[in-house]
């Protein structure tokens, strides 16, 4: 059965744009290849997500999820493969079967690289973050590490040096691959240290991070660098080229207009997934709200045609 509303993700962006779906009286359906919530069923702690004082990504994620199903919203454990424009709508191809929406947000979020050295897993959310404005104020007056070499790693850095005592900022190569402007605000910042060629190792703790270890590049030798944070800022994964016959990206992330609207119509593009600048957890919701109700609005253009 074809679903008005069909919506590729199961996180913020892609829960929003259910709410507001079923709200305007849409049938919705939801594929989530993963696990419900997207990344930010990973954080320990949320302290900026609006009304709420703090709490576990794992739990405002249920609770989104919660408010949708409980208001209809039907939903499969699968990973959308491709899309097609048909006739009636939009037909997307999944590992397990085809589904129909007449209209379809894409909702796919992003991955954080990983190092995928020892210790990453077990101290993510423990010391180890890949998310300077999410978590960095956890770390206030401790000393963190940042590793990374460009511009998010930088902002991390800048960031984090108004709460913290000391940041060191780590790279891989023996530059940065970054903005001026950001280079010179690093140089005039009195609590942060650089220190090229240095390949992360291992993160090291108890139950908390309390060290990493490196190799110098040049000279093989082992640094440990004691910390309670690290941000580890190599960039970001989006997956989006299985839709790229029907919507632009712009270095993996899907073109929109400021109403979600791809270059399909009735195919709107919501959360990280997108291109745009900032990367939050209210920002998706924003983003999967704003597709709901252009959406709609383009169903209801084609149905009185
Ligand atoms: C560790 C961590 C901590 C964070 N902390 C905060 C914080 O404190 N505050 C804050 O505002 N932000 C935080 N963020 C950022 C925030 O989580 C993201 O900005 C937000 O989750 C983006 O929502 P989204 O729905 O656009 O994408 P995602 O959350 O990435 O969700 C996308 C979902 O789509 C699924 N998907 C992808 N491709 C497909 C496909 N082909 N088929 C089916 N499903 C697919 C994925 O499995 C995923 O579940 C944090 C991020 C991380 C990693």
């Amino acid at each position: 059965m074809s679903a008005d509303i069909l919506i590729i993700g199961g996180g913020p962006a892609a829960l929003t744009a259910a709410l507001y779906s079923l709200r305007g009286g849409c049938s919705v359906k939801f594929l989530e290849k993963e696990a419900i919530g997207g990344q930010i069923a990973d954080s320990p702690r949320v302290e900026n997500y609006p009304t709420i004082s703090e709490i576990s990504g794992l739990e405002l994620s249920n609770q989104m999820f919660e408010q949708v199903t409980s208001l209809g919203a039907d939903f499969d454990m699968d990973d959308a493969q491709s899309i097609e424009k048909t006739p009636q709508g939009f037909l997307v191809h999944g590992t397990y079967g085809d589904y129909e929406g007449r209209a379809v947000i894409l909702a796919t979020g992003v991955k954080h690289r990983h190092l995928g050295i020892p210790g990453e897993d077990k101290f993510l959310g423990h010391g180890v973050s890949y998310c300077a404005v999410c978590d960095g104020s956890f770390y206030a007056g401790k000393d963190v590490v940042v590793i990374g070499d460009a511009n998010s790693a930088l902002q991390y850095a800048l960031f984090l040096s108004k709460t913290c005592h000391h940041v060191s900022l780590i790279t891989l190569f023996d530059c940065f691959f970054a903005d001026a402007p950001l280079v010179k605000a690093l140089g005039d910042c009195p609590n942060i240290s650089v220190t090229h060629c240095l390949s992360a190792q291992s993160f090291n703790g108890g139950s908390n991070l309390e060290s990493i270890t490196f190799q110098n590049t040049n000279t093989k030798e082992l640094v440990t660098v004691p910390c309670a944070g690290a941000f580890v800022a190599i960039g970001q994964i989006p997956d989006n080229d299985r839709f790229g016959n029907l919507v632009d990206l712009d270095r993996g992330y899907i073109v929109t207009d400021e109403d979600m609207a791809t270059r399909t119509p009735g195919l709107f593009a919501a959360g990280d997934c997108r291109k745009k600048k900032w990367r939050q957890v209210i920002t998706a919701c924003g983003d999967g709200a704003t597709a709901s109700l252009s959406a709609q609005h383009y169903l209801s253009v084609i149905s009185s045609k």
